[in-house]
């Protein structure tokens, strides 16, 4: 954290009201941001372009465990209420269809169009600590490995994040014991802890960014009581503790290497429907495909790029067959990635425990019950006399 950042976070947390909110919204409107948050649609909590703090989920809390989401009416206006959804900022950052390039046939062959004009940058409101970490994934491999992807950067530079800890753990949460949660410690300009306490109804606002701490002394705000600072404190505290899910991460990349032959996988894979939705779910997940398509006249071409699944057969497909037919290797190639092989390309999980993949996984398959069985088989083996593991056997 530098100098700069010490100072912002050290001074007293400040308060907006209701109206401050809406306030701060249209100061980062007026600022020439977009703005996008959570919103209802169609059943479920999205994210969307937002015009005011009421288009807000005001007053909905979801419900949800291994293949189940719903929407539930609160008994009170939270603004923030509920866990994340299906949606995640990649919809913005990492959209599933990106054109990369234009071309038109001119008389001496063809011409490029130029498709990096930029659009006015997002202001992020709502953004979990989880997806926090997941940005900071993101970026760490679209603009801070050896290349830079111009498509990603023109997203991603001038976005403005503000952050809101987390008021309540959703049903499939285990950011807790990822060590990204529920509480936002770094990637934002002004992060908020919305606190309801019996007719009081505010938000205590940390500073992250010298940008942050501009846009806030355009809003009006005062500063925070030693009460509210405290009361702020609990809200996070409480959903730390709500959190039911957990997973255990000592030595998970050399578990899982271990285990390439556990019959777990068998298991799973009888239960996969390879449909891809927790690659598509998961913040973090980020492969694509890139197709050349042409109009019917032939006098128009362009670059796409696609989300892509490591659950379909194409994604693996090199000349003459796919690499990973069976449902079983592309499960375990999926898991394996995120939790052991990512922290040898990236240096961290490709996890941030947002539950997302265990929500909206049609058939329920949990990533925490698949580590935690397979680390449980270990420890029975290593128990049991006769075990391979006493036997000087490699388990
Ligand atoms: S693997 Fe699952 S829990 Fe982990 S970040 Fe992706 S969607 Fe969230
Ligand atoms: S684990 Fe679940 S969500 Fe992922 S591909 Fe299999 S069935 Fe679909």
């Amino acid at each position: 954290m530098s100098e700069l950042d010490t100072a912002l976070r050290r001074g007293p947390k400040k308060v907006l009201d209701l109206a401050g909110l809406q306030d701060l919204f249209s100061v980062l409107s007026a600022r020439g941001h977009q703005l996008a948050g959570p919103t209802v649609r169609e059943g479920a909590i999205v994210y969307d372009r937002l015009a005011s703090v009421q288009d807000l989920p005001v007053g909905w809390s979801d419900e949800q465990d291994g293949g189940t989401y719903r929407l539930r009416r609160r008994d009170d206006d939270a603004l923030f209420g509920f866990a994340v959804g299906p949606h995640s900022w990649k919809k913005f950052l990492l959209p599933p269809v990106t054109t990369l390039w234009r071309a038109e046939r001119s008389d001496n062959g063809f011409k490029v169009i130029d498709t990096s004009e930029k659009a006015a940058p997002y202001a992020f409101i709502g953004v979990r600590a989880c997806e926090l970490h997941a940005i900071a994934i993101q970026d760490r491999v679209f603009l801070n490995g050896s290349y830079t992807d111009t498509a990603y950067l023109r997203r991603r530079e001038d976005v403005f994040i503000v952050a809101a800890n987390c008021g309540q753990a959703g049903g499939t949460c285990f950011c807790a014991s990822m060590g990204t949660g529920p509480r936002a410690t770094s990637g934002f300009d002004l992060a908020l802890t919305e606190v309801l306490a019996g007719e009081r109804h505010y938000f205590l606002l940390e500073v992250g960014s010298e940008r942050g701490a501009e846009v806030l002394a355009e809003v009006e705000h005062r500063e925070a009581t030693a009460e509210e600072e405290q009361e702020a404190e609990s809200v996070v505290a409480r959903t730390a503790a709500q959190m039911a899910r957990t997973m255990d991460t000592i030595d998970i990349r050399d578990l899982l290497y271990r285990n390439r032959e556990h019959h777990r996988w068998d298991d799973v894979a009888g239960r996969c429907l390879t449909c891809g939705n927790c690659t598509m779910v998961c913040p973090t997940c980020f492969c694509a495909t890139v197709e050349d398509v042409t109009d019917l006249t032939g006098e128009k071409a362009q670059r796409v790029r696609k989300r892509d699944s490591c659950f379909t057969m194409d994604f693996s497909y090199i000349h003459g067959g796919s690499i990973r037919a069976s449902p079983k290797s592309r499960y375990r190639q999926w898991m394996t990635h995120k939790l052991a092989t990512w922290i040898d390309q990236f240096g961290t999980s490709g996890c941030v425990g947002c539950g997302r993949c265990i929500t909206w996984c049609p058939v329920a398959i949990d990533i925490t019950e698949e580590v935690h069985l397979i680390r449980a088989s270990e420890g029975a083996a290593a128990a049991t006399p006769g075990s391979a593991d006493e036997r000087g056997e490699e388990i």
